[in-house]
């Protein structure tokens, strides 16, 4: 059974075409990668599918439901942005967890889940740091972890490794990989042809 799948999907704003009747089928535990020219509409679908946007006509549906209705939150869906997205103000264990604790997950829970996720990720040294005291490749680590944390089904990419180098945006590529082994469903997308390469090795 496909896992996620868009059916005739069109996203418009005003006059400008993001997505136009885009049907795409994924099972489960694929990672796939949407790779094209900037502005063809990848982070569109990507925003579609996580809840971020709603769509102009067509459906989504994510293991077999029909999602256009529901909150991003209740998607089983996790986002990582190009921009990482951490708190400044948070060292990384705090970052990690900051998700959990909105939620009320208890304080046991939360520490067992940062211990495992810090570990996939191989951060556990570094979870007193602030952001500001991390390299890039470091800082999406966490932000990975972030998403991690929430064991969602789904991880959603977009363009992880747009402000990396090419050696760290490998060792990125190389994680997304070790999460797909471990069973994760992962849609990225990124405009770079040689990660998409990376990624099929
Ligand atoms: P990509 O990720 O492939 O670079 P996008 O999905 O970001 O492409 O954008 C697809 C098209 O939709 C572009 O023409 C972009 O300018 C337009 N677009 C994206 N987001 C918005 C928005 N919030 N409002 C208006 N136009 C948008």
């Amino acid at each position: 059974m496909n896992y996620i799948q868009l059916k005739d999907v069109s996203k418009y704003w005003g006059t400008t075409k993001a997505v136009e009747n885009l049907n795409i089928e994924i099972k489960k535990g694929e990672f796939v990668i949407f790779l094209g020219p900037s502005g063809c509409g990848k982070s569109t679908t990507l925003r579609l599918i996580a809840g971020l946007e709603e769509v102009s006509s067509g459906q989504i549906e994510i293991d077999g439901t029909n999602v256009n209705n529901t909150d991003p939150a209740n998607r089983n869906v996790s986002m990582v942005f190009q921009s990482y997205a951490l708190f400044p103000h948070l060292n990384v264990a705090e970052n990690i967890i900051f998700g959990l604790k909105v939620r009320k997950v208890e304080k046991n829970e939360r520490n067992a889940r940062l211990v495992k996720v810090a570990e996939i990720v191989g951060l556990e040294d570094l979870l007193m740091r602030k952001p500001s005291e991390l390299s890039g490749g470091q800082r999406q680590r966490v932000a990975i972890a972030r998403a991690l944390v929430n064991d969602p089904s789904i991880i959603l990419a977009d363009e992880p490794t747009g402000n990396l180098d090419s050696k760290t945006s490998y060792g990125i590529m190389d994680l997304f990989t070790e999460l797909h082994n471990r069973g994760n469903t992962i849609i990225m997308v990124t405009h770079e042809e040689d990660i998409a390469a990376y990624s099929k090795r």
